[in-house]
C-alpha cells in the first residue's frame, strides 16, 4: 500500500524477482493476483543477514495489487484479505495523502504492517553498490557521513509524521520494541530497471523478505494453520473471453470444489450461484491468454485462483465468498453477506 508513485509496483517486482518472466523462477510461482514465494527462495534470498531464525513456514503468498479497491472496501470486520502489509513511503515525501488513507485502512482493520521506507538513493550523494543488498552495511559501510546524516535527517522526520498519527515507527535494526513499535526497513526498488534486474533484488528487499517470514513465525502459528473453514476474498471481477464474468479470488483457508454452491456480494445484493470453473495460471505464463488456464477438480488454500460463474456481473471486489453446505439455509448465507454489502455501501456513498 502507499502513494502513488511511492514505488509499489517496483517493490512487487523486486519481491518477486524479476526472473519468474524468464522461467528461472527460483520456485516462485506466478498465480492469478498474487505470488508465491517458497521458504527456499526466501532463504536464498536472505542467506546475507546471516539471520539464525529457522525457516518452519512454507513461504509467502503476496497479493499482487498495490493500492487496489478491494482492499479498501475489506471488511473491517472478521477477516481480511492479507495478514500483513507493507506500507510503501518515498523518503523523499514523507507522508502523504493516500499513505494516510493506507494507514487508516490498517487501523481500522488492526493489520500489522512493516514501512518499506522507498527510493533512498535519491538522497543526495547515495552511491550504489551493486554488491550490497542489505540495508545496516550500505548505510553505515558503503555511505559518506554526508549521506548517513542525510538519511537520519529524513528518517527522523518521518518518524515523526508517524508519531502524529498516533504510530510508533523506528528503524528495524534498531527497533528494540518489535510489536509495538512498527518496523521501517529502507529499500531501493528501481534505480534503473537494468541495474535492478542485475541485482535481482533492490537494497533492503531480503531485509524486508526476512521481517516478513520471521514475523509470520512468530505471530502467526495459528491462523497459519489450515482449516477447512473457508475464507475467501474477491480481489477483481473480470470478463474473460470464454467463461464470461469471472471473478480472481484469493482462497486463504479450506477448500472450493467445482460444482460448489457460493454466496457473491453484488452491488444489488447478495447473489447465490455454482462455481462452473476453478482456474488457475498455467505455471510461468503471467499474462493468461486464450486457453492458458489450468482448470481443477478442486483447489485447496491458500492460492490466487480464478472462479467462473454465472450472476458474478455486479459482485463487489474485497467481499467475502460464502459456500453453502447442502445443510445450509441460502437465505440466511444471503443475508448475512447482506449485511457486508450494506456496510461497504454505505462506506462507498460516505467518501
Ligand atoms: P507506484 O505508483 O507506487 O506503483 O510506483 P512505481 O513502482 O510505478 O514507481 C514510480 C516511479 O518511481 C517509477 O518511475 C520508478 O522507476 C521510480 N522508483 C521506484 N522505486 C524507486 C527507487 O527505489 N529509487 C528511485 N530512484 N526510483 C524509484
Amino acid at each position: 500500500m502507499g502513494h502513488v508513485d511511492a514505488g509499489k509496483t517496483k517493490l512487487l517486482d523486486c519481491i518477486r524477482g524479476t526472473n519468474v518472466q524468464e522461467g528461472e523462477a527460483g520456485g516462485i510461482t506466478q498465480q492469478i493476483g498474487a505470488t508465491y514465494l517458497p521458504a527456499e527462495n526466501i532463504r536464498d534470498r536472505t542467506k546475507g543477514l546471516k539471520a539464525d531464525a529457522k525457516l518452519n513456514v512454507r513461504g509467502l503468498l503476496v497479493i499482487d495489487t498495490p493500492g487496489h479497491e478491494s482492499f479498501t472496501n475489506l471488511r473491517s470486520r472478521g477477516s481480511g484479505l492479507c495478514d500483513i502489509a507493507v506500507l510503501v513511503v518515498d523518503i523523499m515525501h514523507g507522508l502523504e495523502p493516500q499513505t494516510m488513507e493506507s494507514l487508516d485502512l490498517l487501523k481500522m482493520r488492526n493489520t500489522d504492517f512493516i514501512v518499506a521506507l522507498n527510493k533512498v538513493d535519491r538522497l543526495y550523494g547515495w552511491k550504489t553498490h551493486g554488491d550490497t543488498r542489505i540495508v545496516k552495511e550500505s548505510i553505515n559501510e558503503k555511505q559518506s557521513k554526508d549521506v548517513r546524516n542525510e538519511f537520519t535527517r529524513s528518517l527522523t522526520q518521518i518518524i515523526t509524521q508517524f508519531k502524529e498519527q498516533g504510530i510508533n515507527t523506528e528503524l528495524y535494526y534498531d527497533n528494540k520494541e518489535r510489536g509495538e513499535t512498527y518496523n521501517i526497513v529502507p529499500t531501493i526498488s528501481a534505480i534503473s530497471d537494468l541495474l535492478v534486474r542485475d541485482w535481482n533484488n533492490g537494497e533492503g528487499i531480503p531485509d524486508l523478505l526476512l521481517l516478513l517470514v520471521q514475523w509470520a513465525q512468530k505471530t502467526m502459528v495459528k491462523r497459519l494453520t489450515y482449516s477447512e473453514e473457508v475464507q475467501c476474498t474477491v480481489l477483481e471481477v473480470k470478463v474473460v473471453e470464454g467463461h464470461g464474468t469471472t471473478i480472481d479470488v484469493v482462497l486463504v483457508n479450506g477448500v472450493h470444489h467445482e460444482g460448489d454452491q457460493i454466496v457473491v456480494c453484488g452491488m444489488q445484493g447478495p447473489v447465490a450461484t455454482m462455481i462452473r470453473a476453478l482456474l488457475t495460471l498455467h505455471p510461468m505464463r503471467e499474462l493468461p491468454v486464450k486457453g492458458t488456464y489450468l482448470h481443477h477438480k478442486e483447489i485447496k488454500a491458500a492460492q490466487g485462483i480464478k472462479i467462473a460463474a454465472q450472476g458474478l456481473e455486479h459482485t463487489i471486489a474485497g467481499m467475502s465468498i460464502y459456500i453453502v453446505r447442502p445443510h445450509d439455509n441460502v437465505e440466511e448465507i444471503k443475508e448475512a453477506a447482506m449485511k457486508d454489502v450494506k456496510s461497504v455501501m454505505s462506506r462507498i456513498a460516505k467518501s
